[in-house]
């Protein structure tokens, strides 16, 4: 397995291989960067297939969270770290215990947060051994999900903006996923004015979203071909591929789903249709942006504030791409990197 050799390497400041064999710890800390400051991102647990994968998976989602964390303007630097295991049979107190202390040891250059399959509670049991962590307080039930949606929402009215329509009154958006951001974006979207149409594999919720917003029903996978003014993407990842693309009815994307582009010429076909992408991580900074320096209590009203400025950034990012003629996506990590380079 090579390291400084892998495609997704990046010019990561650290990687670090953490064992302990008391508890059946295998865990891999990725740094991409703490130009910005200390290296924020979570921590996920997976019963990767081979070593190989994981450390796919860490180097990627690591540069991913110094791009978010640089756009979101925080003062954080990115990076990520997965423990490999099935969380079902592997996940004890002992073995959170274990990876505390190597985030401990690391000496607070990197802070670990909650990510699949490590929730809330799980990084409280991890901030017993180690203060080098960001959890949303229990009280809040650490979700950020309702931020998130706060961001969605006005990252689609810069979109809206940015092709001169100044209101969402009277516009139609389709949400593909109605989970904890979905739902959210559709009552946002419902007492804006906005028509929604509603996509999920769950029949229960769709319903939901008919009976509270009216909200117009589509059958799973069609999300992205509905007639409507935006597609927000709010499930899984890479559902902007070169099958969606040519279907997409909608002249605007912002949503909150990661990775929404299969592959980054998919954002070559987006620009090219003439379609107008929102990227994923500038659009749903709102998990990010609920989290506080320490010492800090937490504020939602606080949180919702910093997400309203998503509308700034992703303004920006479309202003950006426009001017250099290059697809969003590209513009969005060309401006993340410049202010990582610019921090250090
Ligand atoms: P969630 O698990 O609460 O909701 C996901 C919803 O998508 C579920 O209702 C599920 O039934 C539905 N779904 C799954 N497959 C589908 C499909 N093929 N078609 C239609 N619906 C489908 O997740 P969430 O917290 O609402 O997050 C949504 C997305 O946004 C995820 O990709 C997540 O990684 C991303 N995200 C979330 C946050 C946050 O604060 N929660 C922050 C940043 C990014």
């Amino acid at each position: 397995m090579d390291v400084f050799s892998h495609p997704q390497f990046a010019d990561h400041e650290m990687v670090c291989f953490c064992s302990d064999a008391n508890s059946g710890l295998k865990a891999i800390i990725a740094i991409h960067s703490t130009s910005r400051g200390p290296a924020l991102g979570g921590c996920r647990m997976r019963p990767y297939a081979s070593e190989d994968e994981a450390l796919t998976d860490v180097l990627r989602l690591s540069r991913g969270m110094s791009y978010k964390n640089a756009m979101a303007g925080l003062p954080f630097g990115g990076a990520k770290s997965v423990i490999i295991g099935d969380p079902a049979v592997l996940k004890t107190p002992a073995l959170l215990h274990a990876f505390a202390r190597f985030v401990d040891s690391l000496g607070g250059a990197y802070l670990t947060a909650e990510d699949s399959n490590i929730n809330t509670p799980d990084v409280a049991v991890i901030g017993e051994v180690t203060r080098h962590i960001r959890n949303l307080p229990l009280d809040e039930g650490g979700d950020p999900s309702i931020v998130t949606a706060w961001g969605v929402f006005h990252a689609i009215k810069a979109g809206l903006r940015h092709r001169g329509e100044q209101t969402i009154d009277g516009k139609t958006v389709a949400v593909e996923g109605l989970g904890n951001v979905g739902m959210e974006l559709c009552r946002l979207l419902h007492e804006a004015g906005a028509g929604v149409v509603a996509s999920d594999i769950d029949a229960s919720k769709v319903a939901e979203a008919e009976a509270r917003f009216g909200a117009r029903p589509a059958p799973v996978g069609t999300a992205h071909a509905a007639q409507a003014d935006v597609y927000a993407p709010c499930a899984l990842g890479g559902v902007l591929n070169a099958q969606s693309i040519p279907e997409i009815r909608a002249p605007i994307i912002a949503g909150a789903a990661n990775n929404q582009l299969a592959t980054p010429q998919d954002g070559v076909r987006l620009q090219e249709r003439g379609i107008l992408y929102c990227p994923d991580y500038v659009a749903n900074a709102g998990g990010v942006l609920s989290v506080v320096p320490e010492g800090v209590p937490y504020d939602r009203g606080a949180a919702l504030e910093r997400a309203s400025g998503i509308a700034e950034t992703v303004a920006a990012v479309l202003e950006f791409a426009e001017k250099h003629q290059i697809p969003t996506h590209q513009a969005a990590d060309r401006l993340a990197e410049d202010r990582i380079r610019k921090a250090s």
